[in-house]
């Protein structure tokens, strides 16, 4: 069974995200959308509330789990048998960024990294972006699935 463990933090998740989980889902018998929580890091909104708009954005995906983990991605996706990470590649940074990550990862344990391009409608969309208009009170709607909401 071909698992993949999709990371990130999804503060908050995004039409971005949702599209490489669809995608993803199609390639992989699973996928496990996995938070990365780092309790030093300050985020917008709660483990909690991420994860339930996660959930409620996937709910039409009978192969897509949703989870969280703290530490090395790499141990979490040993612990859940899974030898594949899933990764969004919007620009030329993510790419600079995340082929050093892959590399290591390869190296220290075999993990293989598959990257999706994003599709032309949403590879401007952003977390941050999200979050700087939310915090400005503007309209945020066509940026995030619908589960996502100010609460
Ligand atoms: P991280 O903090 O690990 O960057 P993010 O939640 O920002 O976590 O992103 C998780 C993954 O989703 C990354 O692979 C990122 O490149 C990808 N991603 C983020 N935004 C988009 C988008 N608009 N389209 C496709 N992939 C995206």
């Amino acid at each position: 069974m071909k698992i993949a463990v999709f990371p990130g933090s999804f503060d908050p998740i995004t039409l971005g995200h949702l599209d490489i989980i669809a995608r993803g889902s199609q390639l992989f018998d699973k996928v496990i959308v996995a938070i990365g929580h780092n309790h030093q890091k300050k985020y917008m909104f709660s483990l909690e509330q991420r994860m339930d708009f996660i959930k409620k954005a996937c709910a039409e995906f009978s192969n897509v789990e949703i989870d969280f983990y703290e530490g090395l991605t790499l141990e979490y996706c040993k612990n859940k048998g899974s030898d594949y990470i899933l990764r969004g590649l919007r620009n030329p940074v993510d790419f600079e960024f995340e082929k050093a990550i892959a590399h290591a990862n390869r190296k220290v344990s075999g993990i293989e990294t598959v990257f999706l391009l994003t599709s032309i409608e949403t590879s401007f969309i952003s977390s941050t972006i999200v979050r700087d208009i939310m915090i400005n009170k503007g309209d945020f709607s066509s940026m995030v699935p619908d589960s996502v909401q100010l609460v």
